[in-house]
């Protein structure tokens, strides 16, 4: 055998001497030279006749001595002829053979592939099974349970390395296939998959799986592994794939939530099948339990009224038909469920918008909290239900932020996120400490750790001295708290005052900003009531809401921000169509106008429960004129209709809009006359300055609130407007960049009431 030659040949067994021929030339395009490719097909002298000869592939194989070989046969008889031919030859020589009952063209190609990566008789055996995985994918159906098999999923301490995919065709045979070499190269075991932590994973020595993934031009593809990416591995991949994607700035841990915690590590990543019993028995009574257990959940969910995705997805029929095909396997109630529930997350996974893929999330918590029902243990229940725990997460999204009760999660701990996502808003009014960028391999669930949400340290088993040495921090923090004549605002030297108002998005929140002494609510987002909703909220539910959060301010202004939809706060109700771009998409005032019934309820419902309250409204994303002009018509005519129908209501209504979009605060003179004040949302501001996604860790080094370019802005909105200009973006509450608002000419501040200590601190002593 030439040194050279991978271990294991093929050998094409064709009833045509043509089809064999023409795929030998297919597989040759791809591998070249570098695998053994023999052909034994035809019948009579030449081959020329259609049929097999059992005599003509014996010595085929014998000439193939002393490679392995995988046998590709196409049709029925193909397979009595080459097992005639293995009797021919001596035992010993048997051994090197594998008959593989893979289709022939897919099958051969896969084989080819692996064989060319260096694979074992069998691991080749097995690809060039796997071969159909990609046609099962895409056509409906299909048996997935070939693709179930082999496929992992991330593990937390696994090391990655991502590639944006700039390929039109996205991962198609070609580099799939350079990838497989790479892979049968490389020393080492890798796994492919998408940037997800859920995302299930191949190996990257499986060309089947590697095409069934359907990466696309533009996705991330990332490579996992148990070890250390080896530096010429990584040259070889960087080679194939261009620049790796997380070459830009190194993140690291970060503070985001300032707060102690210790406690138990929850993974709330954990996988379904960390979750199921060894064995089960298939009882007769098994699809009733699991019956039992759904309807359970359901009306917990149904009480709780916040999971309305997921009662949505309890009673999708999808569910049913794969719950159906499990039983029928003969499998027990709790790994039918854990089967059905893991095959549907994954279908989501492969969807293109991201917003969808995470709904996978979604039905993996739904699965354990099944689980725990069925399994009668409350320890697999879902995370946030388990004992008091600090959660480990992926790029928290804001639905999940929402669902957060502080006192069952004691911090946050992410993989991902960025300071101002709005799920960080989410736990900064929830009080729940948040540190992001964390990727210490050693974080595990069941783990005791510590952290700092101000510092950014996450500890892993901890002593006691660095226990304390966290709590002393905080105790001397809490000695920094508001002097108790605070009532809202500080004197600055020159004589000016600088407000204090609350940024808030709960009863709770709005019950600890009056305790705190907040001059008022300076941004009510009213949009974090609905997330996750699938059922537009009627007049009277949106009414109710609002009165809840408005009463403990009772007698202060508080300010409604008309819900702002969009971006990464879709909100299902609305039925807006999938975009490409969503931050630069129907966001905020733009879906609001796109759905005049909608906004027209809503309208009706703020103003209903301002009544004897001191509200105004607010406009977010707000570009262009028009569509406060557009909007002013709309609150004039909820009006009229209210007034008419004799219905008590907050009337007149101040109407301010939101400054974070640059064409606003650009030409802020054209808005005279049209709006009553102004609040900048330096969140958004920042990121459409920079064109920086404010959710992408790895841009948050690019510019920020306090570079000159924005407040160059807001200092022009300052001056080309003579109504009032608050700031009630995160950086209101951050007191470095609080200090550069007040000094650029800024005298409202809106924030979490958790940060008037600290910013007032910074105001005091500047
Ligand atoms: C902002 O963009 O700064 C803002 C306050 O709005 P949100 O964070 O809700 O987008
Ligand atoms: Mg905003």
């Amino acid at each position: 055998m030439s040194p050279s030659l991978p271990v294991v040949a093929l050998l094409l067994v064709s009833h045509s001497r043509a089809l064999a021929e023409a795929t030998e030339a297919l597989l040759r395009q791809v591998t070249g030279d570098s695998v053994r490719i023999a052909v034994a097909a035809g019948a009579g002298e030449g081959g020329e006749e259609l049929g097999t000869d059992a005599t003509r592939i014996a010595a085929t194989l014998s000439q193939l001595a002393p490679h392995a070989v995988l046998v590709l046969l196409d049709l029925g008889s193909a397979v009595l002829s080459a097992q005639m031919a293995l009797e021919f030859l001596p035992q010993e020589d048997r051994q090197r053979v594998a008959l593989c009952p893979a289709p022939f063209v897919e099958g051969a190609m896969a084989g080819a592939l692996a064989a060319q990566a260096g694979l074992s008789l069998p691991e080749v055996a097995r690809e060039a099974q796997n071969a159909l995985r990609g046609k099962q994918n895409d056509l409906p159906g299909a048996d997935s349970d070939a693709v179930r098999e082999s496929v992992m999923r991330v593990d937390v301490g696994m090391e990655r390395r991502c590639y944006e995919l700039s390929d039109p065709a996205g991962l198609h045979l070609r580099p799939a296939a350079e990838l497989v070499r790479v892979a049968g190269e490389a020393g080492m075991d890798f796994w492919v998959g998408r940037s997800a932590v859920a995302t299930p994973l191949v190996a990257g020595k499986s060309l089947s799986g590697l095409l069934a993934l359907e990466l696309r031009q533009g996705e991330a593809l990332c490579v996992y592994s148990n070890e250390a990416l080896a530096p010429d591995l990584l040259t070889r991949l960087d080679g194939l794939f261009g620049n790796p994607a997380e070459a830009l700035p190194e993140v690291r841990p970060q503070g985001v939530v300032p707060g102690f915690a210790l406690g138990l590590v929850a993974d709330a990543r954990l996988r379904l099948e960390d979750l199921l019993p060894v064995a089960e028995a298939a009882t007769p009574d098994g699809a009733e339990r699991l019956r039992r257990a759904i309807t359970v959940v359901a009306s917990r969910a149904q009480e709780e009224d916040i999971l309305g995705a997921q009662r949505a997805l309890l009673v999708d029929p999808r569910l049913q038909e794969k719950l159906d095909a499990e039983f029928r396997r003969g499998q027990g109630p709790a790994h039918a469920w854990a089967g059905a529930v893991e095959e549907l997350a994954q279908e989501i996974e492969q969807l293109h918008e991201p917003l969808l893929r995470a709904r996978a999330a979604d039905w993996r918590d739904l699965g354990r909290q099944v689980l725990g029902e069925l399994l009668g243990d409350p320890e697999r229940r879902t995370v946030a239900e388990a004992r008091p725990s600090i959660l480990l997460v992926d790029d928290l999204l804001p639905s999940m932020a929402a669902n957060m009760d502080p006192a069952q999660v004691l911090g946050v701990i992410d993989r991902q996120g960025a300071p101002n996502s709005h799920a960080a808003i989410l736990l900064r009014g929830a009080g729940i400490p948040y540190v992001i960028n964390v990727r210490a391999p050693e974080l595990r669930a069941g783990i005791e750790v510590a952290m700092d949400g101000a510092t950014g340290a996450v500890i892993v088993a901890p002593q006691k001295a660095q226990v304390d040495a966290i709590r002393a921090r905080y105790t001397r923090s809490e000695t920094l708290a508001l002097p108790e004549e605070f009532a809202g605002e500080l004197a600055l030297a020159d004589g000016s005052h600088v407000e204090f108002w609350a940024n808030v998005a709960s009863p709770a929140e709005a019950q600890e900003a009056r305790r705190l002494g907040a001059r008022g609510i300076g941004l009510l987002r009213t949009e974090f009531l609905y997330l996750d909703r699938w059922q537009s909220p009627n007049e009277e539910e949106q009414m109710q809401h609002v009165q809840k959060i408005l009463a403990p301010m009772s007698g202060r202004r508080c300010v409604v921000r008309l819900l702002d939809a969009g971006a990464d706060k879709p909100l299902p109700f609305l039925r807006l169509r999938r975009e490409e771009n969503p931050a630069l998409g129907l966001r905020g005032i733009r879906a609001l106008l796109a759905c005049p019934d909608f906004l027209q309820i809503h309208i009706r419902a703020i103003l209903r429960a301002g009544h004897g309250q001191d509200i105004a409204l607010m406009a977010p994303m707000v570009s262009q004129v028009q569509e406060i002009i557009e909007l002013r018509r709309v609150l004039a005519s909820c009006h009229s209709a209210l007034l008419e129908q004799q219905i008590d209501h907050a009337w007149p209504v101040a109407l301010g809009i939101m400054a974070e979009v640059p064409a606003m605060l650009l030409e802020p003179g054209s808005f005279r006359g049209l709006v009553d004040f102004v609040s900048v949302g330096t969140n958004d501001l920042t990121q459409y300055v920079f064109a920086a996604d404010r959710g992408d860790e790895r841009l948050q080094n690019l510019g920020g609130a306090g570079s000159s370019a924005v407040l160059g802005l807001i200092q022009g909105l300052l001056q080309g407007l003579d109504v009032p200009v608050s700031v009630c973006g995160e950086a209101a509450g951050n007191p470095q960049l609080a200090l550069g608002l007040v000094e650029h000419g800024i005298r409202r501040l809106s924030m979490s009431p958790r940060s008037f200590a600290g910013v007032w601190q910074a105001l005091r002593v500047a």
